[in-house]
């Protein structure tokens, strides 16, 4: 049962797998990627409700650049970004981008926790608003 989708991006793969299996011990369906275009071709298959992408990430695409595409191709996916002290002012850029929020890192799990469930509740309220925007449309009669 899916209940809720999780996608974490980050270059650094102890982390991210470190992170992955924890929320995915609490039942979550989580994936992970290493990079930004990994996440986009994951993003491409299948709706996912909240993404947690590291800002600085080597190669092709950084954390900024991928954030554009998510919402682009995902517009209600709320994403979270990981930074470090060094990119917070990115993160800034960030959030007038459409991020939800940011963490420094290192990620401590009691802090990103209820930034999730924030980001979730967000999530779940545009959900529900466009789903009965939805019914409306195809219930009125006059
Ligand atoms: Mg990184």
């Amino acid at each position: 049962m899916e209940f809720f989708s999780v996608l974490v991006v980050d270059d650094e793969e102890d982390f991210l797998e470190t992170l992955v299996n924890r929320l995915k011990k609490r039942k979550i369906d989580t994936h992970g990627a290493k990079s930004g275009e990994e996440a986009l071709e994951i993003i491409k298959k299948k709706p996912i409700d909240i993404v947690i992408l590291d800002i600085k990430m080597p190669g092709g695409m950084d954390g900024i650049e991928t954030l554009r595409e998510i919402k682009r191709l995902q517009p209600l996916t709320e994403v979270l970004l990981l930074t470090g002290h060094a990119s917070v002012e990115t993160s800034i850029e960030g959030m007038k981008l459409g991020a939800f929020d940011y963490l420094l890192k290192p990620v401590k799990l009691e802090e990103l926790l209820p930034k999730l469930l924030s980001a979730f509740e967000k999530k779940d309220a545009h959900d529900q608003k466009i789903r009965r925007a939805k019914i409306k449309e195809a219930l009125k009669y006059w």
